[in-house]
């Protein structure tokens, strides 16, 4: 069986901003089965339509973007603005880990500039020690507890600062030169949220922002593009960095 990763972000386009590259070299040079999970379907991402129409449209933008890489797309069916640290989402979080089975997970920064992402992150974490204990949500009907933590890593956060302009610089990065175009085109099957912010942001710039960032990190590391990453070694977890040993690091 292929291995596997899953990326678990807040919104339904996080992934295209933050990993998409590294689902993809993942992909096509080790032959990875890549699963993309957003916690919200983007229920508040509109100006125009109520959070019922909007949260479809975005479903299906999300399975849209993801097909283009070959991935399956996943929505835990959470509220923009209200992901909190509680059962719902941790044991939603653990069911999707038992039943895709990552090697790897990907995260949101623990520090970032908006509360859902944060919250994100700190599910993730714990869902991912939990995960492997039997105990762990036993009366679920959950798949089998995981015979192990994943290695878990976190993606930069939104323009590489925390909410009081600080740098958080990525422990290493992946060139994602040869992803560019595909992470692109995964972008733009976002329709909805180019008018949107356009509206909420006054970013008339989607997919030019993404390139503009994915090509600041590629300079800092003498590439034309990279996606940056830290990997939480915290006592438990896994130590080696299997991400950069099989697509190297720069
Ligand atoms: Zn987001």
């Amino acid at each position: 069986m292929a291995d596997v990763v899953l990326s678990v972000l807040a919104h339904p386009d996080d992934a295209e901003f933050l990993c998409a590259g590294t689902h993809f070299r993942l992909a096509r040079e080790q032959g990875w089965q890549i699963h993309i999970a957003s916690m919200t379907p983007g229920d508040c991402g509109s100006v125009e339509h109520g959070p019922e129409e909007i949260a479809r449209i975005r479903r299906a933008e999300g399975v849209r973007a993801a097909a283009l890489l070959g991935a399956t797309y996943h929505c835990l069916e959470e509220h923009d603005l209200l992901i909190f640290y509680h059962e719902r989402p941790l044991e939603r979080i653990t069911r999707l880990l038992r039943t895709v089975r990552p090697r790897i997970v990907l995260t949101h920064s623990p520090a970032d500039y908006m509360l859902d992402h944060e919250m994100t992150s700190a599910l993730v974490r714990a869902a991912v020690f939990g995960a492997p204990a039997p105990n762990f949500f036993a009366d679920r009907g959950h798949p089998p507890a995981l015979a192990h933590i994943p290695h878990l890593y976190y993606c930069d956060a939104i323009e590489g600062k925390d909410a009081m302009g600080r740098p958080i610089e990525p422990g290493f990065r992946i060139d994602i030169g040869t992803a560019l175009e595909t992470k692109a085109a995964m972008l733009a099957a976002h329709v909805s949220q180019r008018d949107w912010l356009l509206k909420h942001h006054g970013m008339d710039h989607y997919v030019q922002s993404m390139r503009d960032w994915s090509a600041q990190r590629g300079r800092q590391a003498g590439v034309a593009f990279a996606e940056g990453f830290r990997q939480h070694l915290g006592h438990g977890y896994p130590q080696d960095n299997l991400l950069g040993q099989l697509l190297g690091v720069c």
